[in-house]
């Protein structure tokens, strides 16, 4: 049986424990830790699945946080929790190598679907086997991607949003269809997430010599990969 692992980093009692015992009740293996500093100890010793992130905490900046763990935890999927629903903290916290966000206050209904969509495994639909498009290469088996030979690391959802566009090369695939097949079916998230994606793979792409122009957005619809 393995337990999926979720870190906690919450310096509010009641945030943090009503976080912690739904989390249990879910079914995951849950640690809490009430500072910046614990919850990076705490990830580099338990390399949890995923961790869900105060920004606000009262010894370290939450963006530093972010960005300490995602060197010391590279697979692991960050939420965070953020009470300023200010955009700057949303873009830099993405930048600094988060996953997703949820703003404060939250439903917490909303937050472990959320979390579950983050933690599901691939689904029947999600593609297997080889993909080629251009001068890119995807192994959904060994979850690895190349860009002209050169392999490219990209988080589990960036290579479930590449596969995805790469399955359908050529053509758009609406953001619909995104959500639901990359995020999950019942997303409650926005889909600025998509779009920050979408970002970050463009950002890979370019860094590996490949041409940035290759991801298209089709304004109004979705996104479709050329072949070129
Ligand atoms: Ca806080």
């Amino acid at each position: 049986m393995d337990e999926r692992q979720v870190l906690v980093v919450e310096d509010d009692e009641a945030i943090g424990r009503g976080l912690a015992q739904a989390l249990t009740t879910q079914g995951y293996s849950v640690r809490w830790a009430a500072t910046g500093s614990d919850g990076l100890r705490e990830a580099t010793e338990a390399a949890p699945d995923l961790v869900l992130l105060d920004l606000g905490l009262p010894d370290l900046d939450g963006v530093e946080v972010c960005r300490r763990l995602r060197a010391v935890a590279p697979g692991t999927t960050i939420v965070m929790l953020t009470a300023r629903d200010a955009e700057i903290d949303v873009v830099v916290g993405l930048d600094a190598g988060a996953d997703d966000y949820v703003t404060k206050p939250f439903r917490l209904a909303e937050l472990m679907a959320r979390v579950r969509a983050h933690l599901r495994r691939a689904g029947p639909g999600a593609p297997t086997g080889r993909l080629t498009a251009g001068g890119l290469e995807l192994d959904a088996g060994s979850h690895r991607m190349w860009v002209n030979g050169a392999e490219v690391d990209l988080r589990p959802r960036e290579f479930d949003l590449l596969a995805l566009l790469m399955a359908e090369a050529g053509q758009v695939v609406g953001r619909e269809r995104i959500m639901a097949e990359v995020w999950d079916e019942h997303w409650f998230g926005s889909t600025k997430t998509l779009d920050m994606h979408i970002s970050a793979l463009r950002r890979k792409l370019l860094a590996a010599g490949d041409d940035p122009n290759r991801l298209s957005t089709i304004r109004g619809v979705g996104y479709r990969l050329e072949t070129l």
